[in-house]
């Protein structure tokens, strides 16, 4: 562009409005920048940008495991769920038996993120994951005992920012588990607006091994934290100050994160929290002013006030697997037993699974299943291929969480009394129990989705705002010009195509909206592109008419990270199905999914729109997004009917569904006693119209009996019959306790 013309822009049209835009931008925090900086984004900004391109989605690397890792699954994950006794756990011992924590140490269970040189496991992510997503389908406290130090806190703060010496003592030390490590952020009065904490610490000189040695006196008053009343090595996050100016200028330092051995004296190690009736082991800790030297701060004293930036970046990693993978593992669990069960259990003479109701359960509880199962193994692949993903991690922690206790809710109710009356042979009500943990930790799901995932994914995503906003917060005058006017006059241009990309897809119901060459499924991938077009319009002009608004408008903010979370989760399952050949026996599924989630993101967008800060521009955004009103039809009962026969039908898709949890093949565990029920059923059924002509007034060992007699079925099938009675009797049958034994 000539000099002169681009002069003549950045003058009189983004000059003036540079200005504007700096009276309207809220000032941002330190903690509020670390947060939006943090991490990385990849597919999330591909979905934002109006036209993703589902080349790069299906040619990325999907992580497979190695056989190492296979055989760790197979060996030690498999025995350890063995040895755990869940109702035990959480009843009788309210924690895990010595030889459970003996067996971690020895196998080297919370290693899993650290490298061989110092002694790990070093797991890619996606084998972790399936690691913790095994034992929570056994043991949710087993899995969160395993969770935590494999997950935000010592050791990957220390890979990603330890100094040498640091990795170096360290790190065996974990992977040897002489140290049991956790982590304090949260505090009474500082939960989910954690960086707000009122724990300090003070530069100072004191004396520390004989020697007058430079540090800090910290004082805190943390809880809630998991492994704390056994750690042995404390992660914690304090402000620090430094009044008496020993390091430079600056008072106040910001965010810090050191690690503090708990027999340093004053460390206080409170009495055991009970979280939900769970076992896993989580307490407070407090220490008033106690002496740290420099060389315990994580990195260092170069570390001190970078403390928000390296939990936000190490929150990305840990959030994309732990809960996620525990969520998985809870959610498949649902599948398999209520699948199994709903097909075993018979009232009004047929199995409960025939019924329209029960299928209306079971749909969305194995679409649960398939899509989180997908979710994540594209997110742990990402991290795997070096990814921190910010907004995506979010998405996972809400919807994991969220879909996990959607299909635990929709378990329950298909069980009915069998999973209310707890005891040893109840698989289900534990789960049932532990739901709000998931839900509360690691940023709570209410905060999540209304400001962090958009309130970070519209940033983040958007490929000009954050150019927008650094622009307006320069204090170079000249170059905050320049970078505006460039940003400016890109995101115009591309608003404008948007804006008919949008306009010409919705009008056109998509067809002609790019998508890879797959069969069957190629009109979702379209969708999704039409959906893309339409997200960023309505984005950029909420955020014109907001601006610094938007921050508070937590409901509208909310529905538009529905909007890109539903298409997230719509891509993993496309991705997934690829990624599996494309089979076809689980197209109701995938289809299933795709119409929810078009569905979702269809209600998101007309309830922004209903709910819209300028009423005329809702009537123009909805002529373009809406053009022939709502379209997105949910899933038919046909579908419905559909997926619920899919998931009870023992076959490659139900192992696919149900893959990688524990079954307890080799012991006489529930689950495995339903499964045998489960198949002992299904060759029954195939038996049962022989019986058609004999009165249902007779007891099925009567009918079985003189069907034998009339020679109607054979001795083989009487016995089949027989079998099939039995295992269900003892599927359907509930605890009971004695007397004087609860
Ligand atoms: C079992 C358990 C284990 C834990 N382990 C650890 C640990 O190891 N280390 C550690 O540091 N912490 C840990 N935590 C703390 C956990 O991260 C916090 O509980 C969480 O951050 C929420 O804080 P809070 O419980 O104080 O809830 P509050 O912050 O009081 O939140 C209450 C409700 O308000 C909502 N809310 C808050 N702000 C907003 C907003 N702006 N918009 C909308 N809604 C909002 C929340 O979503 C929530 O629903 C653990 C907690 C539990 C229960």
């Amino acid at each position: 562009m000539p000099s002169s013309i681009l002069a003549f822009r950045q003058n009189k049209i983004s000059k003036p409005l540079l200005a504007k835009v700096r009276k309207i931008l809220p000032p941002l925090s330190d903690t509020e920048q670390d947060a939006l900086e943090a991490g990385t984004v990849g597919w999330d900004a591909e979905l934002f940008s109006g036209k993703p391109s589902w080349q790069k989605l299906l040619s990325f690397p999907r992580t497979e495991l190695s056989s190492e890792e296979v055989d760790f699954i197979n060996g030690p994950v498999e025995q350890l769920c063995e040895m755990l006794d869940d109702w035990q756990i959480n009843n009788d011992s309210k924690s895990l038996p010595k030889e459970v924590w003996n067996f971690y140490k020895e196998k080297g269970f919370f290693s899993m993120i650290i490298p061989k040189q110092y002694g790990g496991l070093e797991f890619s992510a996606y084998a972790h994951s399936q690691v913790v997503m095994k034992i929570a389908s056994r043991s949710i406290s087993a899995a969160v005992t395993v969770m935590v130090p494999n997950s935000l806190g010592p050791a990957e703060l220390l890979l990603s920012y330890g100094t040498e010496q640091q990795k170096n003592y360290y790190l065996p030390r974990l992977s040897s588990c002489e140290e049991i490590p956790c982590f304090a952020l949260t505090g009474p009065f500082s939960g989910s607006d954690a960086a707000n904490m009122p724990d300090f610490g003070v530069v100072c000189y004191a004396q520390h091994e004989g020697q007058e040695t430079l540090g800090l006196k910290v004082t805190w008053n943390k809880r809630y934290i998991t492994l704390s009343p056994i750690a042995t090595l404390l992660g914690l996050a304090f402000r620090a100050t430094d009044p008496n100016h020993l390091l430079g200028d600056k008072e106040d330092l910001g965010i810090t994160l050191a690690l503090i051995p708990t027999d340093t004296p004053g460390v206080i190690t409170g009495h055991r929290h009970y979280p939900c009736r769970q076992a896993f082991l989580n307490g407070p800790t407090q220490g008033t002013e106690v002496f740290i030297p420099m060389d315990w701060i994580i990195g260092g004293q170069p570390r001190i006030g970078h403390g928000w930036r390296m939990l936000m970046e190490a929150l990305s990693a840990g959030r994309s697997i732990s809960l996620p993978s525990l969520s998985s593992g809870a959610a498949k669990l649902c599948a398999s037993t209520s699948s199994a069960y709903a097909r075993v259990r018979k009232q009004f003479g047929v199995p409960i699974s025939k019924f329209e109701g029960i299928e209306e359960a079971l749909a969305p509880i194995a679409a649960n299943s398939y899509m989180l199962d997908a979710a994540r193994h594209l997110t742990t692949s990402l991290v795997d291929q070096g990814q921190k993903p910010a907004v995506i991690s979010a998405i996972l922690k809400y919807h994991a969480t969220s879909r996990m206790r959607e299909s635990v809710n929709l378990a329950m109710d298909i069980h009915g009394g069998k999973a209310i009356c707890d005891g040893p042979n109840n698989y289900l009500a534990n789960v049932y129990y532990s739901l709000p943990v998931s839900i509360t930790v690691e940023g709570a799901n209410i905060l999540t989705r209304s400001m962090i995932i958009f309130g970070q994914g519209a940033i983040r995503c958007h490929p000009y705002l954050q150019s927008i906003i650094r622009a307006a917060h320069d204090t170079n005058q000249h170059q905050g010009l320049e970078d505006f006017d460039k940003a400016l006059f890109g995101h115009l241009g591309w608003h404008t195509k948007n804006m008919c990309r949008a306009l010409w897809h919705n009008l056109t119901g998509g067809v002609f909206a790019s998508a890879p060459k797959v069969k069957h499924t190629h009109k979702y991938y379209r969708h999704l592109t039409r959906v893309s077009a339409s997200l960023a319009v309505v984005t950029d002009i909420t955020l014109l008419l907001l601006g610094g608004k938007f921050k508070f408008k937590e409901s509208i903010s909310a529905r538009f990270g529905d909007v890109l979370s539903e298409m997230y989760l719509m891509s993993c399952v496309l991705k997934q199905h690829h990624d599996e050949g494309a089979p076809e026996e689980d197209l109701p599924i995938v289809r299933w999914c795709c119409l929810r989630g078009l569905h979702n993101i269809q209600e998101a967008l007309q309830q922004i729109l209903d709910n819209y800060p300028s009423k005329p521009v809702a009537w123009c955004l909805r002529r373009i997004i809406f053009p022939w009103g709502r379209r997105f039809l949910p899933p038919s009962d046909e579908l419905t009917h559909q997926v619920a026969t899919l998931a009870q039908l023992p076959g490659a898709t139900r192992n696919r569904l149900c893959q990688g949890i524990y079954t307890g093949a080799n012991s006489d565990a529930p689950v495995q006693r339903l499964e045998e029920a489960l198949q002992a059923v299904i060759a029954a059924e195939k038996i049962e119209p022989k019986l058609a002509t004999l009165s249902r007034k007779m007891d099925s060992q009567q009918r079985i009996k003189t069907a034998l007699e009339q020679q109607l079925i054979t001795d083989q099938e009487a016995q089949q019959l027989l079998l099939a009675e039995q295992l269900s009797a003892a599927v359907i049958a509930v605890d009971a306790f004695p007397p004087g034994t609860l």
